[in-house]
């Protein structure tokens, strides 16, 4: 038998609430909150994953979240029964670790050991639809019907998309702030049909609200302080420990903003240690884009988690006066990011790094994917921009496993795209169309 139970991440206060809340925060300090189990049964996780993954037949084997849905057994605390388990019938996580030849010699490191998972291939186009599937699942095991969320576009198409999936069980209300928001993430937004609210403010302002009208009318909170969002995104690293056949690789890099993701990585290697299933710990690397790069400031500054002995004052003032983040890469523009301790405590675990890229260097890295067939969105690049930092610094080196996760799809910022290729500016990779006179002569001597 399994249980599960929300804890306080702060050593020091450990206090712990029944997973049938939707708390958010430790009533007693405020700390964050971590799913925590016991009872996981070793022994049959991987046989159960491979099992679970040649069989077709059941949508939630099909799940790239649910295949691995023994190592989140929140739910059996409620129904006892696995058919409540939220899915866009077994279309979320599937993805898998590829070799892209140009994005690992642009690193500067040797193709065969480097992996990238494209988390964009999700069905709304981010690795949001990871977590989805499971904050949607305990939104139902609290028997809670209306959902919300903040967000500058992938968040809120994951809550949205997932919310019509429900048909006429689930409503959901988006709030936007009145600040910029990349186009094809507000498109797909509306299309899935949930309530959007823009607030006259920017994207901290609707967050705010969004917290409060979810606090007073007990609406469920569908951003990444929502620890059950981060149980379904742990199974992005349980599949890249799959797909390196139960192997840990020595590094992983991933895009920071709200520091959700890096959580839930830290998490699930954590978790699998703590098993007994591996017996070492990837690196994982952070990156920021250097217009909202608080975080990478503060871990400079020497901002470490020392067990939970930390300042939260400090910090707190820290981003009371954080500046307003500006950058290329909407999906990581943020400079107060929610998850700050736990991926602090995530950097302790996995002797991780932070590092930042400018707008330039992720547009370029960008170009690098799609000219090897592949693509992501800006801040998804990040990634390729902090491995190739890594390995000039001799910090990644060549003979190290290392496995890159995009977050997002090509399609979320073609304004981006067109920017990059199709403007006067001329860029190292840029691709822009050639005006040719309409005359077969004129077409011939072009193609040459
Ligand atoms: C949400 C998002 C991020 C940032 O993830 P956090 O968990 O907030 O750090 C990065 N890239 C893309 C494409 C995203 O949608
Ligand atoms: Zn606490």
């Amino acid at each position: 038998m399994t249980h599960a139970q929300l804890h306080c991440i702060f050593p020091q206060c450990d206090a712990r609430y029944s997973v049938n809340s939707d708390a958010t925060a430790c009533t007693a300090c405020k700390g964050l909150l971590d799913v925590r189990y016991t009872g996981i049964d070793a022994s049959t996780v991987k046989e159960l994953a491979q099992l679970r993954r040649m069989n077709n037949r059941d949508v939630r084997d099909r799940s790239g979240v649910w295949r691995f849905r023994h190592l989140l057994p929140f739910y059996l605390e409620h129904t006892k029964k696995e058919g409540n388990l939220v899915s866009l019938d077994g279309m979320e996580g599937n993805t898998w670790l590829i070799h892209v030849t140009r994005a690992a010699e642009y690193a500067g490191l040797p193709s065969e050991n480097v992996w990238f998972q494209f988390e964009g291939n999700n069905p709304t186009g981010s690795f949001k639809d990871n977590g989805m599937a499971a904050a949607f699942t305990h939104a139902k095991m609290l028997d809670r019907k209306y959902v919300a969320c903040a967000s500058t576009g992938n968040t809120s198409a994951s809550v949205a998309a997932f919310a019509a999936n429900e048909l006429n069980q689930m409503r959901a209300a988006v709030f936007i702030g009145d600040g910029k928001i990349a186009r094809g993430k507000l498109a797909k937004t509306l299309a899935y049909n949930p309530k959007v609210l823009q607030v006259a403010g920017d994207f901290d302002d609707a967050m705010a609200r969004v917290q409060e009208v979810s606090q007073s009318e007990g609406i469920y909170l569908m951003n990444s302080v929502n620890p059950f969002r981060l149980e379904g995104q742990k199974t992005i690293m349980h599949r890249v420990w799959e797909g390196l056949d139960w192997q840990v690789p020595d590094w992983v890099v991933v895009p920071g903003g709200n520091l959700g993701n890096c959580s839930a990585f830290g998490k699930a290697w954590h978790e699998l240690y703590e098993l007994g299933l591996t017996d070492k710990m990837p690196r994982i690397a952070v990156i920021n884009a250097q217009g909202s790069n608080m975080f990478y400031q503060l871990v400079q500054q020497g901002a470490a988690w020392n067990g939970g002995k930390v300042n939260r004052e400090h910090y707190q003032q820290a981003f009371n006066n954080a500046p307003k983040p500006h950058t290329r890469a909407s999906a990581i523009e943020i400079n107060k990011p929610v998850n700050f301790y736990k991926a602090l405590r995530m950097l302790e675990w996995t002797n991780g790094v932070v590092r930042e890229a400018t707008d330039a260097e992720m547009l370029e890295a960008q170009a690098v994917v799609t000219r090897n067939g592949y693509g992501c969105e800006p801040a998804s690049a990040a990634t390729l921009v902090g491995m190739r930092k890594l390995c000039a610094e001799g910090i990644i080196k060549p003979s190290d496993r290392v496995v890159g996760i995009f977050t997002g799809h090509l399609l979320n910022d073609a304004e981006a795209l067109i920017e990059y290729h199709a403007s006067d500016e001329q860029h190292r990779f840029s691709n822009s169309p050639v005006k040719v006179a309409n005359s077969l002569d004129a077409i011939v001597a072009a193609l040459r």
